[in-house]
């Protein structure tokens, strides 16, 4: 037996680059990984300019107390620049977004003033009042995202708000998945007595997705040792991961595990975990291959634990775990020592507090125990029964 921190360990160990890098257009950046740091090539805003719709003055003329009198000698849209310099006792109309012009340090917003023609009429201000410095968004020079980051919509506005229209990213990992198993039909076709419909691969595809990784779907694989071989080989010269669920237990027909020892170096292991116990790791050719059981939510869970961080560390990514957090649970927990268990739980904020509690019964094939829930509850190796009551880890999904 190896634990899920040293399966995860040795898996990550085998994964020595990410993928090559390549350049996309911002328009295609969401969510992919930045292959190298973006660094801010002028001062955000590039110039002090005023927050508010209203009156551009020098700081020299804000009355102590009492009103001032200034002459409007100009307006200012958003989007144009004042040639000359502000003298003492005049003020520029000033838009939202527009360059202080110079002279200026301060802005009255307009409702603040009092406006006689072309005259205004102002009272005490802060100095400095209403003025976004230049740089005071970004810096020049400053590396506002660093390389591995995968990309979020405000990660591309800020590059785009950089004037950059392209940017470097890890090429996606290409993912090969297959189903394993005469007993699993295609959902929409005919299903003969004894069979089931596939949903490891739909809810594998889902994972894949939104690991930001690209499948290749390779359908259902029979339990035919060497269709088996072939699919699998194929799927190896074309992707840079292979997934297959079902057909790594013992039973007569889990023929995953004889067919990798033939094509290349596959490990089997037994990870103390519950559930997904049974798991093949390692390589066909340049692949890196994972065996995952058939039970739909262990596949899921072997996918999370294991696939998941590989896929981020082969895309390029720095953080390769989810958070973890804790909450209350307000049941109690059944729990084997000597393994770690992960239930699926209803996590909610209630009374100031969050709370968790299970989604009912936990077999490794109630994939609706998935649906129902929005987290998993890890329990450590080295933990017992859990007590109402009692702190536990959360992970939501
Ligand atoms: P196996 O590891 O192949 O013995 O499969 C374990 C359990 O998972 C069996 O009940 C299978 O029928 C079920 N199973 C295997 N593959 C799938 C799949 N793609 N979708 C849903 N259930 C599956
Ligand atoms: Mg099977």
């Amino acid at each position: 037996m190896i634990s899920v921190r040293d399966g995860q360990n040795r898996i990550l160990a085998e994964i020595a680059a990410p993928t090559p890098p390549e350049v996309v257009p911002l328009t295609r950046a969401y969510g992919r990984v930045l292959a190298d740091d973006v660094r801010a090539p002028f001062d955000v805003p590039p110039a002090d300019n005023s927050a508010v719709d209203g009156y551009a003055v020098a700081s020299a003329d804000i009355p102590a107390e009492g009103r001032a009198t200034l002459a409007v000698v100009a307006d200012l849209p958003a989007g144009s620049i004042h040639e000359g310099t502000v003298a003492r006792g005049q003020t520029v109309r000033i838009m939202t977004g527009a360059p202080m012009p110079r002279g200026t340090g301060t802005v009255y917003p307009q409702e603040v003033v009092e406006r006689d023609g072309d005259t205004i009429r102002v009272g005490p201000i802060a100095k400095g009042a209403n003025v976004r410095l230049r740089g005071e968004d970004v810096e020049a020079g400053a590396a506002v995202l660093q390389a591995g980051t995968p990309l979020r919509a405000q990660d591309v506005g800020l590059i785009a708000s950089l004037g950059q229209w392209q940017v470097l990213v890890h090429a996606r990992p290409r993912v090969a998945l297959a189903s394993t198993g005469d007993e699993v039909a295609e959902p929409g076709e005919p299903r003969a007595p004894g069979q089931i419909y596939d949903a490891n691969r739909f809810t594998l595809r889902g994972l894949v997705e939104q690991a930001g990784a690209e499948v290749l779907d390779l359908g259902i694989v029979p339990d035919v040792r060497d269709e088996l071989s072939a699919r699998l080989l194929d799927a190896s010269r074309m992707a840079d991961v292979v997934v297959t669920s079902g057909g790594v237990s013992v039973g007569d027909y889990d023929l995953v595990k004889d067919v990798l020892a033939e094509l290349g170096g596959i490990d089997f292991w037994q990870v103390a975990m519950q559930p997904g116990r049974p798991l093949a790791v390692g390589r066909i050719g340049t692949a890196h291959f994972f065996g995952l059981p058939g039970n739909p939510v262990a596949s899921m869970l072997a996918f999370m634990l294991f696939v998941r961080p590989a896929l981020f560390k082969l895309a390029g990514r720095r953080a390769l775990f989810a958070e973890a957090f804790e909450a209350r649970t307000t049941e109690p927990l059944a729990k084997k020592r000597g393994r770690r268990e992960y239930k699926r739980g209803v996590l909610a904020w209630r009374g100031g507090a969050w709370e968790v509690h299970t989604t009912g019964p936990q077999g490794s094939g109630i994939l609706s125990s998935m649906v129902a829930g929005n987290c998993l509850i890890v329990l450590d190796e080295d933990r017992g029964d859990v007590a109402a009551g009692e702190s536990v880890l959360v992970e939501p999904f």
